[in-house]
Order: C-alpha cells, then sequence, then structure tokens
C-alpha cells in the first residue's frame, strides 16, 4: 500500500506562449507509513507534485496510483472521496481558520462526515492532542486570540480530525520561529506513530531530514535523486566532496554536520563555500 508515480509528466497551458513543464517522467513511490520528504530548488515541480497526488492536478502522461488504484482520471463522487483519504495542506493552511472557536473551528470537517455529540467532541479532542494543543487550555479560545503558529495547528488539527490516511503538506513551517517549527516536527512524527502516510515538501532541508524517512530530490521537474533520507544525504556529500556542484546539498550537509557532528556522512571533504 503506497502513492506510486510511473513515468508522469505535467505541463501546464500546454500548446500556448506560457507552456510550462513542470514535471517530467517522474517514477517513484511512497511508502506506506513513511514520512516522505520532497526537496528542491524553488520552480523545481514540489508543489505541482504533490497536488497530482490528491487529484487536484492530473498528468499531462504518466499514471498515480493510491494504495494500487489509479486516481489521475477520477472525477466526481470518487474524487470526493480520494481527497477525504488523501488530504493536502497548502502553505499558511491558518487563512483557512474562519471559525470563531478552535473547538468550533476543528469541528467543522468531522460534522460534514456527520459526526455529532460525544463522537465529534472525542475526534476535535484528539486531533487537538495529535497537534499538541490541550483540549482544556486552547477548545474555547477564539481562534484571533492565538499566534500565527498556534492557528496554523488549528488548521492542521481541523485536517486531521477527518482522519486521512495520507496527509501532504506543503512548506509545513515556512514563516514560523524555532518553537513552533519543533511543534510541528512533533506533530508530523505523532501522525507517523498513528501509521498515517505524510508526504511534505519544503526547502528548509535541514527540518526536513531531521523527520524524513525518505528523500525526493527534484531539480528542473526532474527527479535527480530518491532514497532513504541516510543514502540519500550519504550521496550528495560524496558529490560534493568530488567536486561536483551541487549548491543546496553543500550548504545542507555542512548544516547537519555543525549540528550534528556525531552523524558519519562521509563530509569530511566539505568546506564552508
Ligand atoms: P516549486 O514548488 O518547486 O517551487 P512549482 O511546482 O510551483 O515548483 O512550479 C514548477 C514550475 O511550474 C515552475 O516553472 C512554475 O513557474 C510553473 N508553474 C507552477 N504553477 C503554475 C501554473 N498554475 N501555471 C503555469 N505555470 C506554473
Amino acid at each position: 500500500m503506497s502513492i506510486r508515480l510511473e513515468e508522469v509528466s505535467l505541463i501546464y497551458h500546454p500548446g500556448t506562449p506560457f507552456q510550462t513543464a513542470a514535471l517530467e517522467c517522474i517514477t517513484c513511490t511512497m511508502t506506506k507509513g513513511d514520512i516522505t520528504g520532497i526537496t528542491g530548488p524553488t520552480g523545481s515541480g514540489k508543489s505541482t507534485l504533490l497536488q497530482l497526488l490528491n487529484g487536484l492536478l492530473k498528468p499531462s502522461s504518466g499514471q498515480v496510483f493510491i494504495d494500487g488504484e489509479r486516481i489521475d482520471q477520477l472525477g466526481g463522487e470518487k474524487l470526493t472521496q480520494l481527497r477525504r483519504k488523501v488530504a493536502l495542506a497548502f502553505q499558511f493552511p491558518e487563512k483557512q481558520v474562519f471559525e470563531l472557536t478552535v473547538r468550533e473551528d476543528i469541528a467543522f470537517g468531522p460534522r460534514q462526515l456527520g459526526l455529532r455529540g460525544e463522537e465529534l467532541e472525542n475526534r476535535v479532542c484528539w486531533a487537538m492532542e495529535q497537534v499538541g494543543l490541550p483540549p482544556a487550555r486552547y477548545a474555547e479560545r477564539t481562534c484571533a486570540s492565538l499566534s500565527g503558529g498556534q492557528k496554523r495547528l488549528v488548521a492542521l488539527a481541523g485536517m486531521v480530525a477527518m482522519r486521512p490516511d495520507y496527509v501532504l503538506l506543503d512548506e509545513p513551517w515556512a514563516g514560523l520561529d524555532a518553537v513552533a517549527r519543533q511543534h510541528l516536527k512533533q506533530f508530523i512524527l505523532r501522525l507517523k506513530g498513528e501509521g498515517t502516510t505524510v508526504v511534505l515538501v519544503s526547502h528548509d532541508l535541514e527540518d526536513l531530514v531531521e523527520i524524513s524517512d525518505r528523500l525526493l530530490l527534484l531539480k528542473e521537474g526532474r527527479l535527480i535523486m530518491q532514497g532513504p533520507t541516510r543514502t540519500v544525504l550519504n550521496h550528495c556529500s560524496e558529490l560534493v566532496a568530488s567536486g561536483i556542484e551541487v549548491p543546496v546539498w553543500h550548504r545542507v550537509l555542512l548544516e547537519i554536520k555543525k549540528r550534528c557532528p556525531e552523524i558519519n556522512l562521509a563530509v569530511t571533504d566539505v568546506e564552508e563555500a
């Protein structure tokens, strides 16, 4: 059970002067229960790839499978069902927090699913615990009184309250301070502990590396590396050491070396640029 892309390409505005090849022939697997981190420079196709996974975008060619079912041609009710199973949080999801209180905002989605009374209350409390907002302290708070980081956690609690099997996060910690980033990382690890499969896009490589089981590295719409995090990092460090230009990785490896000297990344030859 997993996400599988086979030779997926996506061209925006084909046949027009604005034609852009955003993804080219991507084949990869995101294993169930893992945290998969997708990274690469701005414009490399990360967000496009994420949006293909819940049917928001359709590939120009190639196939997308979720748990063995082909999803790239789905429409109507089947597409709605898919979006419940594969939830996507765009950048700055806190913009979609609109109810007065935290409890009401998180209850909105599950209520649409038909949950009421104690079942609804239990679901809201469970989701709040997942994101690390104790219900006793936060359920009755007004959303307007929360910090940006807390609002983002409320938005994400609303998403997980629908109990999706897959959670897709686009730049989840963008704009957050160190403490809020830490909360968010703990939330993602808790999701994994619950058996949820997480795919996240970020160009903040240090945070991504810290929690991802696997990494996909995109460059100009092409998948240039994929594999278990440690393997990808080791491979990158070898490239850097052998003088091949991978500037983004050079920076990351230096940072990791600085923060976690105990990790053996074979980066002895990496020097500050
Ligand atoms: P990333 O998330 O890595 O920054 P994107 O997936 O947003 O990359 O973009 C990949 C490429 O597709 C870029 O060249 C971008 O300009 C282009 N692109 C993204 N969205 C659209 C769109 N809606 N219409 C046209 N081009 C787009």
